[in-house]
């Protein structure tokens, strides 16, 4: 009888839990690792996976075939359209390989949740492994024994773990390689040639993903992650990682990256205000927005997280959303953002965060339709990330912007995008002009008017969610 590795967000042979343990239970018994992905387009459609999110999966998929025939394991790949005909299938597929135990590691969002658990009922032994957090979400609490709502507090806990249990990386016994290949079907929707290209830009392997993380983390002065508290928030330098669609789909280990962090940087990965300690937090807010939408899961049924904004009357306006999803608001810098993202399939997160809060605060529409259309565009969609930046944008969420905090376009744009380089090279409309106009939401020839006028849409707001407020104030 034979173990099973079940590949889902973790498409690397390196530094993977299930993996392993597969191996572990393989040599007890003296049977073999099988390994098996199974792709799930009407799924990915339920939950907006973007096309060029779905691609990369399709070329990890391959690459991840071949680096495991390098150490003696085949890779299956079934097709099944939703979760709910997984036990069914997998069952089948189980019986047909004579696999005795399923190895996986978990996920933390209800649908995958549920997966699992009808999966688990079906008589097969299961074991499912904490691997995709450095701190599973269980393993952390205040005082009272609730999970914490806010960042700060969360990540001194999450911190005071780490440094005293630090996670060691899983290495993989020696195995002899498997002959020939093994094709796999194809499960991607198309896209356009000009995506095409884009994807080809990020890693699609374990092996190249960690030449990037690599490179990031370099111990050198010279290296991004040197500077990274210092350049990160400007959209037109090449400064943060861009690891994060790898991140997603686990093409490297959250582990590799804190342990590249401090074998390089030591404790200067402790200490916020060092460019390696400030890319640590960016990864202490990954963690802390998937433990939200593991102990609060009605964010993940589409609910803000304070439940009294679920009162706020959005607006649901067809042009002032289509403006917004085609860079054409008027407003540089947001459609500079929007047209990164169409054209890119990513955004810089400065970026993120101004195109968000205009969607939010300037347009008044639901913050929702925002948190759709970037899952629906971006090759790094993760929900909790995506949700966790969202609803922080719109005020909605855990450990939120305050609802008074609204970005000024023009004043973040003069501020980050200080020679106006990445609006000119996203918006060649206004290629032409000068450094001072670059910023501002004037009418121009070709180009539109600016869709809203900031300051009226910015007080609109801040009453509307004021009474909001105070409505709740009163009913405490
Ligand atoms: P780096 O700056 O190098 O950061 C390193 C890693 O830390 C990232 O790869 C990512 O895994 C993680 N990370 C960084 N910032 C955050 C954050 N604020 N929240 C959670 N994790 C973070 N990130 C996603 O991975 N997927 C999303 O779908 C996503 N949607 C977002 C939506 C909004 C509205 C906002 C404001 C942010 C969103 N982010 C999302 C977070 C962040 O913008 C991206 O992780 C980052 O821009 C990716 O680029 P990078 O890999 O160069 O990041």
């Amino acid at each position: 009888m034979n173990q099973l590795i079940w590949f889902r967000n973790d498409l690397r042979p390196y530094d993977n839990t299930a993996l392993c343990r597969a191996f572990d239970a393989a040599s007890h018994k003296g049977s073999v690792v099988k390994a098996l992905f199974i792709a799930t387009p009407g799924q990915w459609q339920r939950h907006h996976m973007a096309p060029i999110k779905q691609n990369l999966i399709q070329r990890a998929v391959s690459e991840l075939s071949s680096s495991l025939r390098a150490i003696g394991v085949q890779l299956d790949v079934l097709t099944v359209n939703y979760y709910e005909q997984i036990p069914e299938h997998l069952v089948s597929y189980c019986r047909q390989q004579a696999i005795s135990g399923i190895h996986a590691n978990r996920e933390y969002l209800i649908n995958e949740i549920d997966r699992d658990q009808a999966v688990s009922t079906t008589g097969i032994p299961c074991h499912f492994y904490n691997d995709a957090l450095l701190v599973p979400p269980e393993n952390i609490c205040n005082q009272s024994g609730q999970p914490y709502k806010v960042f700060t507090a969360f990540s001194k806990a999450w911190l005071s773990r780490i440094i005293h249990d630090l996670p060691t990386i899983q290495l993989l016994p020696e195995q002899t390689a498997i002959a020939g290949n093994n094709p796999i079907p194809s499960f991607a929707p198309e896209i356009s040639e000009q995506l095409q290209y884009q994807l080809a830009l990020w890693p699609s392997s374990a092996d190249r993903a960690l030449q990037a993380l690599t490179r990031f983390t370099d111990s050198d002065s010279q290296s991004s992650v040197y500077d990274y508290h210092k350049s990160r928030d400007y959209p037109n330098l090449d400064a943060t990682s861009r690891l994060s669609s790898a991140i997603s789909i686990g093409l490297i280990s959250v582990r590799q990256c804190l342990q590249q962090l401090l074998s390089k940087h030591g404790d200067a990965c402790w200490d916020k205000s060092t460019g390696p300690g400030c890319w640590l937090n960016e990864l202490i807010w990954r963690e802390f927005y998937q433990h939200i939408a593991y102990h609060f899961p009605r964010v993940v049924r589409g609910q803000a997280f304070k439940e009294e904004t679920d009162n706020i009357p959005w607006l649901y306006d067809d042009d002032r959303l289509k403006a917004w999803k085609h860079g054409l608001t008027g407003y540089p810098i947001i459609d500079a953002g929007m047209r990164q993202l169409s054209q890119t399939g990513w955004m810089h997160n400065r970026l993120r965060m101004l195109t968000a809060s205009f969607l939010v605060k300037d347009l008044h529409l639901d913050w929702r339709l925002g948190e759709q259309h970037f899952m629906e565009n971006l090759i790094d969609g993760d929900f909790a990330a995506n949700n966790g930046g969202w609803q922080w944008a719109a005020s909605t969420g855990t450990d939120a912007a305050p609802y008074f905090r609204v970005f000024n376009p023009t004043t973040q744009s003069r501020r980050f995008d200080p020679q106006g380089r990445f609006i000119r090279s996203f918006v060649p409309e206004l290629s032409q002009c000068d450094s001072n106009e670059i910023y501002e939401p004037v009418r121009r020839d070709n180009y539109p008017p600016p869709v809203v006028n900031h300051n009226q849409a910015r007080a609109e707001f801040i009453s509307v969610f004021q009474n909001i407020q105070e409505q709740k104030n009163k009913q405490e």
